[in-house]
């Protein structure tokens, strides 16, 4: 088990590994793209602010994944989509509502990390290039008016709309996890990836076949059943077994 956190202590930002109890977290450095190297004296985590694992250049996202969308699919691919960068945030950041969006969705989803620059990669290789996972809430507005024609850029691209984290586990069999988001402590979404339609080696797979994928980029896997509405004010929880938790309030612009 190794996880890798992104943290800041005090004015730094730096990548580490989080202890086994998780306790605490050791700076590495540099970025953990390479050997990981820790330097200086483990922190506790209540001494540091968790960050998003990753600064990702982009977030690839999937969907029509799992089990419950494959009438609506047919022998079709999973909708490929982008999430940008400036949605990405971090546990325990507010997602926030503008009045544009409307309602908005959890997404449970599993996140697939990369590890090295790649392209048109098989996916018999896709271990090689994937650093780890980590949880992520894939935040969509379906009421904008682009959505019902298939444009997801504004209903997944707001700022906040994509939380990742706590950390990122690299040492993870990604095949069969319990994927699961609660609000307010109230279970929303309880499936396993083992559902997924197309799976994690031939989505990294499919992704690198139309970009080059970077190192910290992250590809989103789709949701399981059970997506809904948050609303100001909600506590949004997504955990994977295997991983952890990642939690985050809500609020309106
Ligand atoms: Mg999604």
């Amino acid at each position: 088990m190794t996880r890798i956190a992104r943290f800041s202590h005090g004015d730094k930002v730096s990548f580490g590994v989080v202890d086994a109890d998780g306790a605490s977290v050791t700076a590495i450095s540099g970025e953990p793209f390479s050997a990981l190297r820790t330097t200086g004296e483990p922190l506790p985590l209540s001494e540091v602010r968790l960050l998003a694992p990753v600064t990702p250049s982009k977030v690839v996202g999937f969907g029509m994944n799992y089990e419950p969308n494959a009438p609506q699919r047919g022998d079709a691919e999973p909708a490929f989509f982008l999430k940008p960068p400036t949605s990405v945030v971090g546990p325990g950041d507010t997602i926030v509502l503008p009045a544009r969006a409307g309602t908005a969705l959890h997404e449970a989803e599993l996140a697939i990390v990369i590890g090295r620059k790649c392209r048109h990669v098989a996916p018999a290789d896709v271990a090689g290039v994937v650093l780890g996972y980590t949880c992520a809430n894939d935040v969509t507005a379906t009421e904008l008016p682009a959505a019902a024609g298939g444009q997801w850029a504004q209903s997944k691209g707001f700022d906040t709309f994509c939380p990742l984290g706590p950390w990122i586990e690299t040492e993870l069999d990604p095949s069969d996890l319990a994927v699961g988001c609660t609000v307010n402590g109230e279970q929303r979404q309880d499936g396993r990836s083992s559902e997924l339609l197309t799976k994690v080696p031939e989505l990294v797979a499919l992704a690198s076949e139309v970009m080059t994928l970077l190192p910290g980029d992250v590809i989103l896997t789709s949701s399981p059943g059970g997506v809904g509405p948050m609303s100001p004010g909600d506590e949004v929880t997504i955990t994977i077994e295997g991983i952890g938790s990642l939690v985050n309030p809500v609020a309106s612009a």
